[in-house]
């Protein structure tokens, strides 16, 4: 039996509304993330039982639960929405895990909230496949991102523009506090609240802080530091997150809500998959650029804690929220140096991967071969893998630069060979093998395949040859891609 405890329920009921999940017809589950039960401290009997089921599906709601959808506001797309709310998630409540560590479960797809607006709350068994793989693969590429406890199905059909089975994912985060959450208060003037909140995760999630003599300002500035880290590790794998609405940027730096994301196949930085971005302001290179104003939005929301007097208030944030771009550039740079196997900065290195991307653009290279062969080239390994990237002249003549360059490194070839290993995953979810997964699932209710490809980017930087498949680029490249929102 699991033992909830509910800090965000007893916090102020203005930041929810009490909710009760839909029960659903017939539950079944698909699979549970074991690591992840096990740091909860939930017993994989339990969790494989019909106890688990039925809780990780609304079917059953636990005494200690106090079932809620949290409100939050948000830009999408850059337009106001004053009020958005968890239309398709409910709280269950928050797990103390092994090292006593805080963490939310929630529900997403169970039915409707006050907050679904024209939603129907559910979610169908794509996204969440697509969630659950993501999710996990994120994390073992060291990405902060919420996790995924649990999928099931809810054996119900849901429609969309076609109908689909309905599923639920049970959603797990050191918190669901968003930009939009502090909006939500603070554009209806309501400050004692956006104080509240604020406390709330500094006292949870950020309790270094909790003693400075400015704690508002480190909260600002904790804030821009986990984001600007969490994007320059989006950047540094080639990741597109697909919706950077204030809704959708987590408070904590977690990457959160994964709707249409994708990792990108060949090099462009004007790549865009989401169906809905016609102007492409979520490209992969505006990432950093939407995260800054992004964060120039919660600033605002917290101004009247920076100081007493506005004038300087508004000072104070505009200095934090101009210093982003370099915060966020030393993150990239000291990750982007580990993936080419430079230990520290030397001259000529920041033109040394500029012209990488240059190559990797003009020709059409992968993302993510590019920079993993890099390790087979370092040993002068011969492999299929090869074949992606030496079409490019330029780039077989770029290797050669690069390992002059590493000759001035002060650790032998191996070693440098092992932390190019580390940094440089061999394989990320591509968007033609998770689609194929997924349909295969949708089609013959076989999760095969899903299972197969979680098993593997679960183990994102360990190569076998006999994988090739799983490593080469789409045959033919899809043009127009997309991926679609709403789970
Ligand atoms: P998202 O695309 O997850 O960022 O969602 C944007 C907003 O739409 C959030 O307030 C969601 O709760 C809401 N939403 C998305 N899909 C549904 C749905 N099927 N039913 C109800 N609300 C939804
Ligand atoms: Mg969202």
């Amino acid at each position: 039996m699991l033992n909830f405890e509910n800090s965000f329920h007893k916090l102020n009921n203005n930041f929810y509304e009490n909710v009760v999940p839909s029960k659903p017809p017939k539950p079944e589950t698909i699979s549970f993330n074991k690591h992840l039960s096990q740091l909860l401290g939930i017993k994989t009997s339990w969790i494989k039982g019909t106890e688990g089921l039925e809780c990780f599906t609304g079917k059953q709601i636990i005494k200690s639960s106090n079932p809620l959808a949290m409100v939050y506001a948000g830009h999408q797309f850059g337009n106001w929405v004053p009020r958005l709310g968890d239309g398709r998630a409910i709280l269950l409540g928050e797990i103390l895990d092994q090292n006593n560590e805080r963490w939310d479960i929630q529900l997403k797809g169970s039915g409707l909230t006050p907050f679904s607006r024209n939603g129907d709350g559910k979610a169908t068994l794509g996204p969440v496949l697509r969630e659950y793989l993501m999710s996990e693969a994120m994390y073992k590429l060291g990405i902060p991102t919420t996790h995924a406890l649990f999928i099931a199905k809810t054996g119900e059909n849901v429609y969309r523009e076609k109908v689909y089975p309905g599923a639920i994912i049970t959603r797990v985060a050191k918190s669901h506090i968003r930009v939009g959450t502090f909006q939500y208060f603070a554009s209806q003037g309501q400050y004692d609240l956006v104080k509240v909140l604020m406390d709330y995760v500094i006292r949870r999630n950020f309790p270094e802080i909790n003693n400075d003599r400015n704690k508002y300002l480190s909260f600002l500035k904790f804030v821009i530091d986990a984001q600007a880290k969490l994007i320059s590790k989006w950047m540094n794998v080639g990741f597109i997150h697909g919706v950077m609405n204030t809704d959708n940027c987590s408070i904590i730096g977690d990457t959160i809500d994964y709707g249409p994301c994708a990792f990108m196949d060949k090099y462009n930085e004007n790549t865009v998959f989401s169906s809905i971005d016609t102007f492409g302001r979520y490209s992969y290179k505006n990432q950093p650029i939407i995260c800054q104003w992004n964060l120039a939005q919660l600033a605002n929301c917290i101004l009247p804690f920076l100081s007493n007097e506005k004038e300087k208030s508004i000072k104070i944030a505009q200095h934090e929220i101009d210093r982003f771009p370099e915060v966020y550039n030393d993150y990239f740079s000291k990750e982007i140096f580990k993936k080419l196997g430079f230990s520290h900065k030397m001259e000529n290195d920041n033109k040394l991967k500029d012209e990488l991307f240059d190559i990797m653009k003009q020709d059409e290279l992968d993302f993510t071969l590019s920079f993993s062969n890099l390790y087979f080239k370092l040993l002068n390994k011969d492999n299929d893998l090869f074949e992606f990237t030496d079409k490019s002249r330029a780039f077989t003549k770029w290797i050669s630069k690069w390992k002059l360059r590493l000759k001035k490194e002060k650790k032998s070839i191996t070693q440098i060979a092992e932390n190019l290993k580390k940094s440089n995953p061999i394989i990320i979810p591509r968007n033609h093998l998770v689609e194929e997964a997924i349909k295969f699932a949708l089609e013959r209710d076989n999760f095969s395949k899903f299972f197969k490809l979680l098993k593997l980017v679960s183990d994102p930087f360990k190569y076998k040859e006999s994988n090739f498949n799983y490593y080469k680029p789409p045959n033919v490249l899809d043009k127009n891609f997309k991926t679609y929102c709403g789970t």
